[in-house]
């Protein structure tokens, strides 16, 4: 049994708390380790340390700091197989999902690494003589990072990536469910070469911890990811402080279903989208708004592609679906479900915990497929997080698109159709941050920004060059070199 430690200034240290969460694999009850619970005071610990060491990092030339990031990006690449298979065993999601998320660390790191030889500024044009006038970006100071466990190193690597190469220090709390990859990744940061105190580990729960990283007068951004509840507590805590906050929550995402779609296609991305990640993606598809015309065809379909999924532990190749995080979780679907049929919905398929034979030791749920689903029950507005999809009858695009808009998030959404006009249509009016033209609701590359409108997000984006405006603030520089006073807006008119 491993026991998973803080890293704090370049040390692995136990919280002195002497309080320790056992971490389990969730498709087979197996104890996997125990971590350490932290208090403020290794917040505190962390903060120092993290201060201390930006005030060195943020002299270090960008692109030498740039070479930490290729370092890490290639001892990523290196361990790529070893991580995933820790990623699956402790988070649960299937070997292949688990690979995928590590490349996109990886991809992440040599991106960001790139950044070191560009954070470009502007340079304007001057309005008056013999003066130059320039913005740049200059680190924040210390990133507070708050993570969830469904992507727990590709959420991380969106956060601290960019941060580091512009700058900053960071102080990360990752999720109670998922600290063997953040250990992992730690340790990638270290034998990278990256100074001591730059990168602070900090185990514990959020309320404990994340609270006080919160509250500390050290921190000066906090990057969270995770659900609104949570978010708008921080948000809450931080407003009062002036912090600056960055805030990625949650999705009721949809794939529309026209009329003149490809059928197996649009078959395809929904299964890939409702169930991949056991439906615990903050990209999931939870709705699907199917034209009429093709709404009979698409559910017999569904029934018989998910009929065929095989549900088990991720590290067995030919598992399609994986458990859900926790036995509280799987209550939590199963409590939606009950709603659902309450609320008058069909139930076609699923509709239970899956706890057959060795199913039985971890936490599974049946892939669920309601019908006749009208836009205003609780299934279809509120996030489920899990194996369960439902489909809203619609007549024309113009509802499909009201549909879709009408929830109170704006993560991700997807339209399959072979009408070029109606796909940019739905381009320009669905009002998500991330819209995918004939491929399910999840398959987000890291060169493009992450994130959701409306309530799902507070308008920052995670990956992309557009992260950086989260890590850094832009300065603006005048430079007059005529020797005299000039007074803008006044000597030039
Ligand atoms: P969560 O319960 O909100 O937890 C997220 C993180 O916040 C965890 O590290 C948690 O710590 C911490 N936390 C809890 N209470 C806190 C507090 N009072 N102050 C500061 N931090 C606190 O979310 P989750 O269950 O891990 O993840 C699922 C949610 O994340 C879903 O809603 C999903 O949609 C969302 N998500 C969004 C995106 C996106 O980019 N939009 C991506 C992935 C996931 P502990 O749990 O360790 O106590
Ligand atoms: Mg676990």
């Amino acid at each position: 049994m491993k026991t998973l430690l803080n890293y704090i200034n370049g040390n692995w240290t136990a919280s002195a708390s002497g309080e320790y969460v056992k971490v389990t694999n969730p498709a087979t009850g197996e104890v996997l380790g125990e971590v350490t619970q932290s208090t403020a005071e290794e917040v505190d610990q962390a903060v120092q340390a993290a201060v201390a060491a930006q005030r060195a990092w943020r002299l270090v030339p960008a692109p030498e700091r740039a070479e930490v990031l290729y370092n890490a990006a290639h001892l990523l690449k290196a361990r790529k197989e070893e991580l995933a298979q820790i990623l699956t065993s402790e988070m649960g999601k299937v070997i292949d999902e688990g690979r995928g998320e590590v490349q996109e660390a990886i991809d992440m790191a040599y991106y960001m690494a790139g950044e070191g030889r560009r954070l470009f500024g502007d340079t304007v044009p001057s309005e008056l003589r013999h003066k130059f006038a320039m913005s740049i970006r200059v680190p924040v100071g210390v990133a507070g990072l708050i993570t969830p466990w469904n992507f727990p190193i590709a959420i991380a690597s969106w956060k601290s990536l960019p941060a580091l190469v512009a700058g900053n220090a960071v102080v990360w709390k990752p999720a109670t469910e998922t600290p063997m990859i953040a250990c992992e990744f730690v340790r990638i940061y270290e034998e990278a070469g990256l100074p001591a105190g730059l990168v602070n580990l900090v185990h514990g729960s959020g309320s404990v911890v994340g609270h006080a990283m919160v509250a500390h007068p050290g921190i000066d951004l906090i990057s969270f990811t995770g659900s609104n509840e949570v978010g708008k507590r921080i948000n809450a805590q931080a407003g009062a402080l002036l912090k600056r906050t960055s805030l990625e929550m949650g999705g009721k995402n949809a794939v529309i279903v026209m009329d003149d779609a490809d059928l197996e296609l649009a078959v395809d991305g929904i299964l890939w989208s409702a169930f991949g990640t056991s439906g615990q993606r903050c990209t999931a598809c939870s709705r699907v708004i199917a034209h009429e015309a093709v709404k009979d065809a698409l559910e017999s379909r569904l029934l018989e592609r998910m009929s065929h999924l095989k549900l088990g532990n991720g590290l067995d190749a030919s598992v399609q679906v994986g458990p859900v995080i926790n036995r509280a979780s799987r209550d939590r679907i199963d409590s939606y479900v009950r709603v659902g049929v309450e609320e008058g919905a069909k139930l076609l398929g699923g509709g239970k915990p899956a706890a057959e034979g060795a199913l039985a030791e971890g936490h599974f749920y049946e892939p669920t497929l309601f019908t006749d689903v009208k836009p205003d029950m609780r299934i279809a507005t509120e996030e489920i997080f899990g194996p369960v999809v439902s489909i809203l009858p619609v007549g024309s695009l113009e509802e499909a698109i009201a549909v879709n808009n009408r929830v109170e998030f704006g993560l991700s959404s997807a339209i399959f159709t072979r009408d070029i006009n109606r796909a940019y249509e739905a381009m320009r009016d669905l009002d998500t941050g991330i819209v995918y033209v004939n491929a399910g609701t999840s398959g987000a590359e890291i060169h493009l920004p992450f994130g959701g409108t409306k309530r799902t997000g507070n308008g920052h984006r995670d990956s992309g060059v557009a992260s950086l405006d989260v890590y850094t603030e832009w300065k603006s520089i005048y430079i007059d070199y005529s020797g005299k006073l000039q007074r803008a807006q006044i000597d030039n008119y």
